[in-house]
C-alpha cells in the first residue's frame, strides 16, 4: 500500500525560498510535492502532520561531528554511532558524516569499517553518508586537539589501504597540503571524487593555491588551525577566504570564532559557500565533565572543552544551536542560516541531488521547528524518527 503523508499550515523553507501556509507531501521515501495548499493537488487518503505556527525545513547535516551524548565515532561500533545518529536526530540533523581523529592504522581502518557497517544496516536516527577522515595527515604544528602521536604525512600505501576497506564510503578528507606526499594524496582523491579539505595546516597562500589547483574544493572549520591572515602573506586562509572552488566550515558556537569573525567568513564567501558543522564531541548534549575525544582526554566546563593544554577539543554544539546561532551572531534571517546548514554541505559533498532542500523527487529528510530553532519533529528518508 502506498505510504502518503502531508505536512500542513506550516511555513516552508526550502530554503530556496519561503512558502507561507504551505504544504509538503511526501510517499515512501520521497517527497513528491512542495507549495503553497491551494496550488497544491492533495492527496485523497494520507496521514496529516500539523505544523500550524511551525517551519518546515530541509533536515540538517552535518559533515564535521566526532560524537554526541556521550559516545565517540573511534568508538567504532554500530553501536556507538547508532546512538549518535539518534543524538543528532533530536537536533534536527537528518544526514551526517562521522568524523574520524588522528589515529593508528589500525584504529583508522576499524573506523572506517564501523561507518560502512552502519550505511549497510541504517541507523534508527540521522542516515549516515560517509566518513570524514580529519587528519591525520595533517601538519603537527596546526594539530589542534589532534594526538601529536598519530600525526604523520601521507603514505599512499596506507591511503589506498582505507580506500579499498572504505569502498566509497570516504566523503571528505582533510589533510594539510604543505606536508610531503599531500600532492599525490589529493591528486588521488579529486580522481575518485572525495572532497579534499584543507585544515590543520600552516600553509603558506602559494601553498594553499597549489592544492586548489590540484583540486581542492573544501576548508575544515575555517581560521580554526589555520596560519593565520598576514597582509603581505595571507596564507591558507587568505586562499580559502578569496577563492570560489572552495566551500568552507564554519562552527558557529560563539567559543571557536569571535562574532565578527564568523561575520567576515559569511561576508567574504557568500551564503552559499559557508557550511554550518558542529565539530561536536561526545560531551554535547552531556553535563560538563572528563570526556574522551579519540584517546585524549577532554575537560568540559560551561560547555566549552579543552585538553589539558588549554587546546579547544572540538564542541558540545548541535545543528538547531548551530542555526541559531548564526542568526545571532553573523545577523543572518533564518532562511540563510538553514541554507548554510543544509544545501551548502549537500553541494559540498555532491549529494545535493537527493538531499538539502524540499523539493520534489528528493528523499524526505524534514525537520519541524519554531521561530527559536527549537525541533519538533525530525523525518528522516520519510520516518518520523524524533517527535517532541
Ligand atoms: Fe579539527
Amino acid at each position: 500500500m502506498r505510504k502518503i503523508t502531508v505536512i500542513k499550515n506550516g511555513t516552508i523553507i526550502t530554503p530556496f525560498k519561503t512558502i507561507k501556509n504551505g504544504v509538503v507531501i511526501f510517499e515512501d521515501k520521497k517527497i513528491t510535492a512542495v507549495g503553497k495548499e491551494s496550488d497544491v493537488k492533495m492527496p485523497k487518503e494520507a496521514k496529516a502532520i500539523d505544523a500550524s505556527d511551525k517551519t518546515v525545513a530541509p533536515g540538517f547535516i552535518d559533515i564535521h561531528i566526532h560524537g554526541g551524548r556521550g559516545r565517540d565515532v573511534m568508538e567504532v561500533s554500530y553501536e556507538a554511532i547508532n546512538e549518535l545518529a539518534k543524538f543528532v536526530a533530536s537536533h534536527g540533523t537528518t544526514a551526517f558524516l562521522p568524523t574520524t581523529v588522528s589515529a593508528s592504522r589500525g584504529d583508522l581502518l576499524r573506523a572506517v569499517r564501523a561507518v560502512k557497517t552502519v550505511m549497510e544496516r541504517g541507523t534508527e536516527g540521522a542516515e549516515v553518508l560517509g566518513v570524514h577522515l580529519e587528519g591525520p595527515y595533517i601538519n603537527l604544528e596546526k594539530r589542534g586537539a589532534h594526538d601529536a602521536e598519530y600525526v604523520r604525512p601521507p603514505s599512499l600505501d596506507e591511503v589506498d589501504e582505507l580506500l579499498e576497506v572504505a569502498n566509497r564510503t570516504i566523503k571528505i578528507v582533510t589533510l594539510a597540503p604543505e606536508v610531503n606526499g599531500s600532492e599525490e594524496l589529493i591528486k588521488q582523491l579529486a580522481k575518485l571524487g572525495i572532497v579534499a579539505s584543507i585544515g590543520h595546516s600552516n600553509a603558506t597562500y602559494q601553498e594553499a593555491m597549489n592544492a586548489i589547483e590540484l583540486g581542492v574544493t573544501h576548508a575544515a572549520h575555517t581560521f580554526n588551525e589555520m596560519r593565520s591572515f598576514h597582509h603581505r602573506e595571507p596564507g591558507i586562509l587568505g586562499a580559502v577566504l578569496v577563492h570560489d572552488e572552495l566551500t568552507t566550515e564554519l562552527i558557529p558556537d560563539n567559543i571557536h570564532m569571535h562574532p565578527v569573525a564568523m561575520k567576515l567568513l559569511v561576508k567574504t564567501k557568500g551564503t552559499n559557500k559557508v557550511v554550518l558543522v558542529t565539530d561536536a564531541i561526545q560531551a554535547a548534549g552531556m553535563p560538563n565533565g572528563k570526556y574522551k575525544l579519540g584517546k585524549q582526554n577532554v575537560t568540559v566546563e560551561k560547555g566549552v572543552c579543552r585538553l589539558e593544554s588549554g587546546e579547544l577539543a572540538g564542541s558540545t554544539l548541535t545543528m538547531d544551536e548551530a542555526v541559531r546561532n548564526t542568526m545571532k551572531s553573523v545577523g543572518t534571517p533564518l532562511r540563510t542560516a538553514i541554507k548554510m546548514a543544509t544545501i551548502n554541505p549537500a553541494v559540498a559533498i555532491s549529494v545535493d541531488k537527493k538531499k538539502g532542500s524540499l523539493e520534489p523527487g528528493k528523499d524526505a529528510d524534514i525537520v519541524i521547528i519554531d521561530g527559536e530553532v527549537n525541533v519538533y519533529v525530525t523525518i528522516v528518508k520519510g520516518k518520523v524518527v524524533y517527535k517532541v
